[in-house]
C-alpha cells in the first residue's frame, strides 16, 4: 500500500525528472502496425513516427509464437532483426509482405538510439481470428496485464457490416487519441488494447436506456476499460464499466475513457453532468474553499476556481481539459486531472 505522503514523494518526483532531462534532443517517438488485428494472409506494416528529437539509428527486430484454444504459447522463434535505418527520415515505415499466418502471436521491437541513449518500443499482436473463445484478442500489448490499464474495443453491431472500418479505427484511437494526448502519451507503456470478438448495442443516453452487454462481458472483467465504437451518432454515456464512443471521435475517447480508467469526474455545467470528489487527488470539489487551496498546489490561483452549474460543484481544470470538453477533437488534459492520472498509473504499476 502506497501512503499518501509516499505516493506525493513519488509524483514530486516523476514531475521534477522529465523538467530535468527533457532536453528537445531526447527523442520521442510512437510505434504501430496496420492492419491493427491483421488476418494470417495480410501484410503487416510497421510504423515508427517521431514527436520531437534527435534519431540516429533505429532497428525493427520480431518474433512470433503459435497460440492454442487456451492461450498457451509454443514454437516461439527467436528474434530477428528485420530492419535497420540509419540517419532515419520519419515517420518510417517497414512492410512484411507476406502474412504471419493463423494462430499466431506476434511480438516487435522497434530499438531506437538518439541523443546518447537507446530504447524500445516491444508491442505484442495476435493474428485474427483470435483461437481462445469469448476472450478479447491482444491487439497492442506493451505491459503485464496486472501492472497496466487495460481497454477494450468492442464491435457496436452497427460496425457488423464495416469490419474493416472499425479495426482501422481501433488503430487511429491508439496512434491519434492515446499516443497523441501530451500527457497520456508519456505512458504509452502502461495502456494495453484488444479488440472484443462479439458485439455489444451502444444506446443513446436520450433514450433512457442502457447499453446492451457483449455476450462474454463475464470475460472482460480484467479491463479497466470497454468501450463499444458505433457508427451512428447519438448521445454517449457510460455504465456498467462500459462507455460509448462514435468510432472517429478522440476528445470523447478522452472524457470517456477519463471516467472508467482513472475515475476522473465531469467539468462541464449541466444538471446531467457527474460530479463527485473522489478522497485522493480529485477533479471536482465540493465546496470552494477545498477548491482554492488546493489550487496552488496545481500552479493554479483561487482565480482559476470555477462553480460548475448551479450546484455547489468546483473545478480547477481550464476550459479546454477533456473533462470539459468532448467530441471529435483532441486537448490536452490540465493539472488535476493529470495528477488523478498519474495516481492511478502508479497504483497499479505498485499492484
Ligand atoms: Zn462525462
Amino acid at each position: 500500500m502506497v501512503t499518501n505522503l509516499s505516493l506525493r514523494r513519488h509524483i514530486w518526483l516523476l514531475f521534477i525528472i522529465p523538467l530535468l532531462f527533457s532536453c528537445k534532443e531526447n527523442p520521442e517517438t510512437f510505434a504501430i502496425h496496420s492492419p491493427i488485428y491483421p488476418s494470417g494472409t495480410e501484410a503487416v506494416s510497421f510504423t515508427l513516427r517521431k514527436i520531437d528529437g534527435n534519431v540516429s539509428e533505429v532497428k525493427l527486430f520480431e518474433f512470433v509464437a503459435n497460440v492454442n484454444s487456451q492461450g498457451d504459447l509454443s514454437a516461439t522463434t527467436p528474434e530477428t532483426e528485420i530492419q535497420s535505418w540509419s540517419s532515419p527520415s520519419f515517420p518510417l515505415t517497414f512492410t512484411r509482405s507476406s502474412g504471419y499466418g493463423s494462430n499466431k502471436l506476434v511480438t516487435y521491437r522497434f530499438q531506437v538510439k538518439g541523443n546518447n541513449k537507446t530504447y524500445n518500443h516491444r508491442i505484442s499482436f495476435a493474428t485474427r481470428p483470435y483461437p481462445v473463445p469469448n476472450q478479447a484478442a491482444p491487439v497492442y500489448v506493451v505491459g503485464n496485464q496486472d501492472k497496466v490499464l487495460n481497454l477494450v474495443f468492442i464491435p457496436d453491431t452497427s460496425m457488423n457490416s464495416r469490419m474493416t472500418l472499425f479495426y482501422n479505427s481501433v488503430r487511429s484511437q491508439i496512434d491519434s487519441t492515446f499516443h497523441q494526448e501530451d500527457w497520456v502519451r508519456r505512458f504509452r507503456s502502461s495502456y494495453n488494447f484488444y479488440i472484443n470478438p462479439v458485439t455489444a448495442i451502444a444506446r443513446d443516453f436520450d433514450s433512457g436506456l442502457s447499453h446492451v452487454l457483449p455476450s462474454n462481458s463475464s470475460e472482460l472483467s480484467f479491463a479497466q476499460g470497454k468501450v463499444i465504437l458505433h457508427f451512428h451518432d447519438i448521445r454517449d454515456q457510460a455504465g456498467g464499466g462500459y462507455f460509448s464512443a462514435e468510432y472517429y471521435v478522440r476528445g470523447t475517447m478522452l472524457h470517456e475513457s477519463g471516467h472508467s480508467l482513472y475515475r476522473l469526474a465531469d467539468e462541464y455545467d449541466s444538471n446531467s453532468a457527474s460530479h463527485w470528489e473522489e478522497p485522493e487527488f480529485p477533479n471536482n470539489w465540493d465546496n470552494q474553499s477545498d477548491a482554492e487551496a488546493a489550487a496552488p498546489g496545481y500552479n493554479k490561483t483561487t482565480a482559476d476556481v470555477r462553480k460548475m452549474g448551479t450546484q455547489d460543484w468546483y473545478r480547477i481544470c481550464n476550459n479546454q481539459c477533456p473533462m470539459r470538453s468532448s467530441g471529435t477533437p483532441i486537448n490536452n488534459y490540465d493539472e488535476p486531472c493529470k495528477t488523478r492520472i498519474l495516481h492511478t498509473l502508479l497504483k497499479r504499476a505498485s499492484n
